[in-house]
């Protein structure tokens, strides 16, 4: 299983059509029915309709206002029956804001997940909601609950990996500081506990997420754990370093600390003092080193191995504060944890769905040999490649795929499933190559210690690594890959999150609705719950479907083909008419279906 992080591109939002909902306002004018109105102030408010003349109707407010506004600006509301559903496709109205109301009203009775259709929504609480313990995990593996938790996509791809011995993916999406590492790791968390039984393996696997985050992890402006890569020689204002340098020089013994390291405070060091920001909000960096130590103690990292890093830590600390007054052309000191390339993956919208008709989108990214990313690993590797042969040779590829949209210069655009979205490619060669420059490695193999050695050469892939409790755990991986290539999919079953960001300032209780929107609108969340809506998402073959569900019959149907056993089965079962056809191959669902038939068929077994 992998669970894949993906920090949205800035790309222009896709909008909706409202049309179609719009049709329903004369309905609900005629009858008088919640709607919602919007205001000068471009917000929408929910209200009653009183009256009506021309093109004007007058609505109450819930605050016991009226106001008088064009029908223009109204849009049906739902029933109160269906104020906070689970799943935004049981809303009767799907318009943008009847389901940021929906989402904002779970938020705030600390419900942070809802589906949208095949999609969960995770809202970030930027607060303890307290549905994580043992008691929720018992709960969702007994299936004594079924509303939306990462755990139940976590176990729902479990058991689909047990069931079709197929592979599968978890992929949580959204934008910086949205929640995608805390939701990965609580994905982690259940499937550690699936593995059964305390300790061991599954406890190892969880404490890895410490030990990474103290290398990999720092305080950016936009999230106080952002999973980054390379940040050591600059900071931004208000930023911090790889949480580890100050955890370090807060926690360490003083042992370790005076005699060994020789290590200062951090606000002694020029690497971590210069951005004017030492400490986070509520995080106590000494006791975080503590759990560090005894998190390498769980996954056997050796204490010379311990002690090897911490030196290292140390010696970029104090490289750190050396300046030099003269500087020639064969200088290579900066080349010494910074080559100064974010390594985010802007520019690649992973946000995609597996319908069907979103193949030639998908062969796009993905055909061999001539798919995006094969493309873009090949000029990775060509010298003289750049970012502007790279998107010529794009669109001299790609030009035949309806999907692909060629633009002047560096740009290009994919139509994904939900609408248009514009690339632009500078820096994509740079970011695929993930370099480090060979002096480095150089340097690093020729230092006396064990773990840079092992570091450089896992960088030269001159031999594997021996096998390490992190490398066991499949955790590192020695075979070094693009970024691309490291996202394919091709040949696992997706499950897909949508992280959110309710609001920039990372504080509980504040749900920004035009912040919600936009990210709800570049992913396309509306367009999919009108795709599992309307359509039939579900796919089986009769092959399948009579080999899952046949035994069920009452007769005895070995003489039967295929086809006719799965209309048998539906009708014995009286799955409704509406909710089904059948093709020549394959039977087409709508959403829920399936879940129904298996519930019946673990009652038999
Ligand atoms: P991303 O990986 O998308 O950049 P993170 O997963 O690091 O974002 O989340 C940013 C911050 O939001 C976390 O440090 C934490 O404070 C808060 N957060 C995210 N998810 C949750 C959650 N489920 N419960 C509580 N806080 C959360
Ligand atoms: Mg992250």
């Amino acid at each position: 299983d992998t669970a894949n992080l993906a920090d949205e591109p800035s790309a222009s939002p896709p909008r909706f059509r409202e049309s179609e909902w719009n049709d329903n306002v004369g309905y609900f004018i005629k009858k008088k029915l919640r709607v919602w109105c919007r205001l000068p102030n471009r917000q929408w408010e929910l209200g009653q309709i009183q009256s009506t003349s021309g093109e004007k109707s007058t609505v109450l407010l819930l605050d016991g206002t009226a106001v008088k506004v064009s029908t223009g600006e109204l849009l049906p509301a739902n029933p109160d029956v269906l104020e906070g559903v689970d799943d935004l496709i049981q809303l009767s109205y799907l318009n943008e804001p009847s389901v940021l109301h929906n989402l904002q009203y779970r938020y705030c009775h600390d419900i942070i997940y809802s589906k949208a259709g095949p999609v969960l929504i995770a809202i970030n609480p930027f607060k303890d909601v307290h549905c994580f313990g043992n008691d929720f995990i018992t709960a969702y593996r007994e299936k004594l609950f079924d509303n939306p938790h990462v755990f139940a996509i976590a176990d729902t791809a479990y058991n689909e990996m047990m069931r079709d011995e197929v592979n599968q993916s978890i992929i949580i999406s959204g934008e910086s500081g949205a929640g995608k590492t805390e939701t990965a790791k609580i994905a982690m968390q259940y499937l550690a506990a699936l593995g059964g039984g305390s300790g061991g393996v599954e406890s190892e696997i969880l404490q890895t997420s410490c030990i990474l985050e103290a290398f990999g992890n720092a305080k950016t402006s936009r999230n106080d754990n952002s999973s980054r890569f390379s940040r050591v020689v600059q900071l931004a204002h208000g930023e911090r370093s790889y949480h580890i340098f100050y955890q370090l020089c807060a926690g360490a013994p003083s042992g370790l600390k005076g005699y060994r390291l020789n290590l200062k405070s951090a606000v002694e060091f020029h690497y971590l003092s210069q951005s004017g920001c030492l400490a986070i909000d509520d995080v106590d960096d000494a006791r975080k080193f503590q759990m560090l130590m005894e998190a390498l103690d769980t996954v056997r990292l050796c204490k010379e191995d311990q002690d090897n890093a911490f030196e290292m830590l140390a010696a970029v600390l104090w490289l750190g504060n050396i300046s030099f007054q003269v500087i020639d052309n064969e200088n290579h000191v900066e080349v010494v944890v910074d080559e100064g390339k974010e390594y985010e993956l802007d520019g690649i919208d992973w946000t995609k769905v597996d319908f069907e008709d979103n193949q030639e989108c998908l062969d796009l990214f993905e055909k061999k040999p001539i798919g995006l990313i094969s493309l873009l690993d090949e000029d990775s590797n060509f010298p003289k490649a750049n970012d502007l042969t790279f998107a010529n040779k794009l669109k001299q590829h790609l030009s035949g795929n309806p999907c692909f949209k060629g633009e002047r210069g560096g740009a290009f655009g994919i139509c994904h499933y939900a609408g248009e979205v514009l690339y632009d490619t500078s820096g994509f060669l740079e970011k695929n190559r993930d370099p480090l420059h060979s002096d480095t490695i150089q340097l690093l193999s020729s230092c006396s210690c064990r773990l840079p050695q092992l570091f450089a050469s896992n960088m030269l892939n001159q031999f594997h690594m021996p096998a390490s409790p992190l490398h066991q755990m499949g955790v590192l991986d020695p075979h070094k890959q693009s970024v691309g290539t490291k996202f394919k999919l091709e040949t696992s079953t997706p499950h897909f999150i949508r992280c959110i960001k309710p609001n920039n300032k990372q504080l509980p209780g504040i749900y920004e609705k035009d912040l919600v929107l936009e990210q709800l609108r570049c992913c396309g969340v509306l367009e999919i719950v009108r795709i599992s809506r309307s359509g039939y998402p579900t796919r089986v073959t009769h092959q399948e479907f009579a080999r899952r569900y046949g035994f069920l019959l009452e007769e005895d149907n070995a003489c039967k083909d295929p086809l006719s056993i799965s209309v048998a089965v539906l009708q014995q079962f009286d799955v409704l008419p509406h909710m089904y056809q059948v093709g020549y191959t394959k039977l087409y669902f709508r959403t829920g279906q399936i879940a129904a038939l298996e519930d019946t068929r673990k009652q038999v077994l």
